[in-house]
This record gives C-alpha cells, sequence and structure tokens, in this order.
C-alpha cells in the first residue's frame, strides 16, 4: 500500500507543477500557440502550420505574414492554398515563437484586462485594438 501512497504524492505534486505553469486566464502568461512546423530548405524557411497559427491568434494570415516579414526584414510570401508561409531567410523555431509571443502582446491581448477577446481595426491610417471583452481601445503600430 505504500507504493500507492507514494503514487498518490507524487500525481500530486505533478498537479501542483501543471497549475503552477499554467497562465492566469486573464493575466500576461503565454498565449498557446500551436508550435511552428518549421522546414528549412536552403536560405529559406517554410512555416508549414502558418495558417493554423493565424487562426489561433484570430488575424488575418497575410497580417502575421507581413509582421514576420517586417521583423525579420526579409521577403516572403504566403499561400492560402496550402497554408504555408515561406521566409527568404533562415530562422529558427524559437525565435519564430519569440515574434509570435510578440505579436500577441502588441496585436491580440487587451493591454487594459489582458483579455485576448480582440479585434484589429484599422481607421484610415490609425490601426486599433479593440477589446470585446472591457472596451477598451489602444492604437498599434501599423501593419
Ligand atoms: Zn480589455
Amino acid at each position: 500500500m505504500e507504493g500507492v501512497r507514494e503514487k498518490l504524492l507524487d500525481y500530486e505534486y505533478l498537479l501542483s507543477r501543471l497549475y503552477e505553469r499554467v497562465p492566469p486566464a486573464s493575466g500576461s502568461g503565454e498565449f498557446q500557440l500551436p508550435d511552428p512546423q518549421v522546414l528549412r530548405i536552403g536560405n529559406q524557411t517554410v512555416i508549414r502550420n502558418f495558417r493554423e497559427i493565424a487562426e489561433r491568434l484570430n488575424r488575418d494570415p497575410q497580417l502575421v505574414a507581413r509582421y514576420l516579414q517586417r521583423e525579420l526584414a526579409t521577403g516572403g510570401s504566403y499561400d492560402p492554398g496550402s497554408g504555408q508561409l515561406v521566409l527568404n531567410i533562415k530562422v529558427s523555431r524559437r525565435v519564430l515563437r519569440q515574434f509570435l509571443q510578440l505579436f500577441v502582446k502588441t496585436y491580440v491581448r487587451c493591454p487594459t484586462c489582458g483579455s485576448t477577446h480582440t479585434r484589429l481595426e484599422r481607421r484610415g491610417r490609425t490601426w486599433v485594438l479593440v477589446c470585446l471583452a472591457c472596451g477598451a481601445e489602444q492604437p498599434v503600430p501599423p501593419l
């Protein structure tokens, strides 16, 4: 029976560890994104699940593609058919993940309440992040 108790304690320990890592619902923790599936071909990088990532971000893939190209100072092309983004640069999955989290911080997460239930609106030359949870509006750099 001792073994059972030990297993139970292990289980509780694992559970507590798990809760530590789960970000609070409206905090500033990491946004859960699909891991970028990266394929490097020569000097190009293909993100195979790019559409899936953009859908999770709830943003137009073309906008997310433009953001990455600007931040990485490179060209690229998004193919709506395959849902893949090709970047004309060698870039690692880790770096892509960092930029995608930065995208969330700037273009998805409401700075007032922390909700990611937001919409990006273009008003003339101004881009505004509109929070659907608290109604706050935040001007953001144009994409
Ligand atoms: Zn808000």
